[in-house]
């Protein structure tokens, strides 16, 4: 009888808990993926996600092994499988987000009775989402508050290593589907910018250790230097865990005057950590407003400002360029996304869920924790927020983190030619605009006055 891994966001080898207790029992391994329904077509992280199943594949059969993939349900299909193949036990790492986590429950009572025993485990955050409470039990709103008494509960435990062994099952199994899917075409331009598999990720964390990690908190801002770690969509789909994330940056040795570095990089894997932990209190997360006055914010309806952003056509080149790199590459520098966020919901004032949902199509990292609270914070409508009344100067941020606009001409070739000290706000140069880049769709000094209105709108006035 073989003992079923359903893999779903925990593509590797090692430290994968589910893998290692399955591997523990000695009976053979069925590995399996359940593909959800897409009746909306692929997203950014659902291509990354398959081209990940294709490589740990490629690494699995030269073991011996595969992942069977299915496709459709997996409330209906996983107890259908186990049932096909007489499957002893069932073994999983655990998932937070609300309707994955309503799924594993109903697994969960539904395998008891049938004497098949299901178990899951902790590998895709360094903290279960409930278990950083306040000294009254309570979950925390803020994140220093919470990273705090998270550092203070301890390290988590060392990774695991691969299993030495792997026996798989090789009776065949009805019902599994092509391995591969075809690729949409807007995919080809995604995959220059992208290595996967387990030791992709293990590389690139190598090299950003040895690389960037002692300047990782004086240059992460500045969208032209390769400074962070590049490593979201690895942990998004699990081809690297948080935990050996922790461990290898916490064993590296530094020099003394980069620990504050250290420090810095192990706290933004604590804002991942933090974005759960919401994301378990508030299951509505990424449809409302933690503050509850934000939701009376008078949005403005603006179908061509919201696909001018969309592609890249605001007329503010920083913003620009986040919006193309996210096109082009599936992901987009965090200090754009802010200013690209900001740029939505204030600038425009357009509803910041329009934004949430256009970042969860087209990011490769997208995950429905961090971006929602990461919108949130942008948005200013959450509890631990930049205040709605500050109002990020695309020009300023521009001038600031990429100064010599290295970061807008990759992105913006329009802008090729303009000056580094023009190319932030073009439409003032003199040699003139470039003929096929727009004019700003907005003015910032009329945009903030409008937002800070609406602001002062839903407080009352005060
Ligand atoms: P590094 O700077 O190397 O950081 C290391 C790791 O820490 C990251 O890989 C990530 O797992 C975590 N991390 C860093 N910053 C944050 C943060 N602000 N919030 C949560 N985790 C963080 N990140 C996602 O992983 N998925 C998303 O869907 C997502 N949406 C975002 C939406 C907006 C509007 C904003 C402003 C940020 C969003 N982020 C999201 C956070 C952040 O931009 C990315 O995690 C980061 O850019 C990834 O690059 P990196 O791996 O080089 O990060």
């Amino acid at each position: 009888k073989p003992a079923i891994v359903w893999l779903r966001e925990d593509f590797r080898l090692a430290d994968n808990a589910a893998l290692t207790a399955a591997t523990q029992t000695g009976a053979p391994l069925l590995l399996i993926h359940i593909r959800p329904e897409r009746p909306y077509g692929m997203t950014a992280v659902d291509w990354f996600r398959e081209k990940t199943l294709a490589h740990f594949n490629v690494d699995l059969r030269s073991l011996g092994g595969k992942v069977h993939v299915f496709a459709g349900d997996s409330a209906r299909l996983l107890p259908e499988i186990a049932a096909r193949v007489g499957a002893a036990a069932v073994f999983w790492n655990r998932r937070y987000d609300p309707v994955g986590r309503e799924i594993d429950a109903g697994l969960k009572r539904e395998f008891a009775p049938c004497g098949t025993e299901a178990h899951s485990f902790a590998g895709a955050l360094l903290h279960e989402p409930w278990t950083v409470k306040n000294r009254v039990g309570q979950p925390f709103k803020i994140f220093s508050a919470y990273w705090r008494a998270a550092c203070e509960a301890g390290s988590p435990r060392p990774p695991l290593p691969a299993p030495r062994e792997l026996k798989f099952f090789t009776e065949p199994v009805t019902g599994a589907q092509e391995e591969q899917l075809p690729w949409p075409a807007w995919t080809s331009s995604l995959d220059a910018h992208h290595k996967f598999g387990e030791a992709a990720a293990q590389d690139r964390l190598v090299r950003f250790i040895a690389d960037d990690l002692g300047h990782y908190e004086d240059e992460r801002d500045f969208p032209d230097r390769d400074a962070t770690s590049g490593l979201s969509p690895y942990l998004r789909v699990g081809q690297i865990s948080p935990r050996q994330v922790w461990n290898a940056v916490s064993d590296a040795s530094v020099n003394p005057a980069h620990a504050a570095a250290r420090a810095k990089f192990l706290a933004e894997l604590g804002w991942r950590e933090f974005a759960w932990s919401v994301l378990w209190e508030h299951p509505g997360l990424a449809d409302h407003a933690l503050r509850q006055e934000f939701e009376g914010l008078p949005w403005r309806t603006d179908p061509s400002g919201l696909e001018a952003w969309k592609r890249g056509r605001t007329g503010y080149p920083l913003v620009d360029a986040g919006m193309r790199e996210l096109w082009r590459s599936g992901v987009m520098h965090n200090r754009v996304r802010m200013v690209a966020a900001s740029f939505l919901v204030k600038h425009l004032l357009i509803d910041w869920r329009l934004g949430e949902q256009w970042f969860a199509e087209t990011l490769a990292d997208y995950d429905p924790a961090s971006n929602a609270l990461n919108w949130q914070w942008c948005a200013g409508t959450g509890a631990d927020s930049a205040p709605f009344f500050r109002i990020m100067n695309p020009v300023l941020q521009s001038r600031k983190f990429d100064p010599s606009g290295v970061y807008i001409r990759r992105w913006v070739p329009e802008l090729k030619s303009v000056s580094d000290k023009d190319i932030h706000a073009p439409w003032e140069s003199p040699g003139g605009l470039p003929a096929n880049y727009p004019l700003p769709i907005v003015d910032h000094a009329a945009a903030r006055r409008r937002a800070l209105a609406a602001w002062d709108g839903v407080r009352g006035g005060d």
